[in-house]
């Protein structure tokens, strides 16, 4: 059964569902495809990009990746249908899949939204289950309304440490507390998520169902 993360990002799939990713390569093979990297601004040279992917998705256990390197900050000037038939290439390419999480279109980041959309688009004829992720955003938007409607959390207590590990991989995107990014913030967060679901202390991320078949 394949598992296929779809991240705007690198260090999105981190954030938002690296304990769970952790957990399922136990027993699923676990693909992470990335939107975008390739442009040399913030995050560095492709081949960093590339790098840090790598040490990420190995730390994570993932089975494997793949970089569409559209354009970082850019995806608004992309047609949907062409980011939508990227994504089912690579189910394809991946031998088909049966979860797939996609960022939360509760995001005013332009490309998480689209990539929200371009995947809906692309899985839509697929009889997968699609659940969304969160991840942390500067300044919060919960106080905008901008907040995700996550109705599954998963135990992630004992795949807190590599998902923190993996975090580290990204050298431009891991801050000092209080930033978001750093393990402080992360472990702050993953706590409040159990308190919300009642499985305090245990460490928790938490996913919007968009699609499920069956139990
Ligand atoms: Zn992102």
């Amino acid at each position: 059964m394949n598992v296929l993360v779809v991240a705007p990002h690198g260090d999105d799939e981190v954030l938002g569902c690296g304990g769970v990713m952790h957990q399922l390569a136990a027993s699923h093979a676990v693909y992470v495809l990335y939107m975008c990297y390739g442009d040399e601004g913030r995050r560095g040279t492709q081949v960093a990009q590339q790098a840090e992917m790598t040490n990420a998705c190995n730390i994570l256990k993932a089975t494997g990746w793949a970089g569409l390197a559209f354009p970082d900050q850019r995806l608004d000037t992309l047609a949907i249908s062409d980011m939508a038939n990227a994504v089912a290439n690579y189910c394809e390419q991946i031998g088909g899949v049966s979860s797939v999480f996609i960022p939360s279109f509760a995001s005013l980041n332009t490309d998480h939204r689209l990539t929200y959309e371009a995947a809906l688009v692309a899985l839509r004829r697929r009889k997968c289950n699609v659940y969304a992720y969160h991840t942390p955003q500067p300044g919060g938007m919960e106080w905008a309304g901008l907040r995700p409607n996550a109705c599954l959390v998963v135990d992630i207590s004992d795949s807190f440490s590599p998902k923190t590990a993996a975090m580290q991989c990204y050298k431009s995107e891991v801050e000092n507390f209080p930033g978001l990014r750093s393990t402080e913030a992360m472990r702050s967060e993953a706590s409040v998520i159990g308190l919300q679901f009642g499985l305090a202390p245990a460490l928790c991320e938490s996913f919007e169902v968009v699609r499920r078949y069956g139990f």
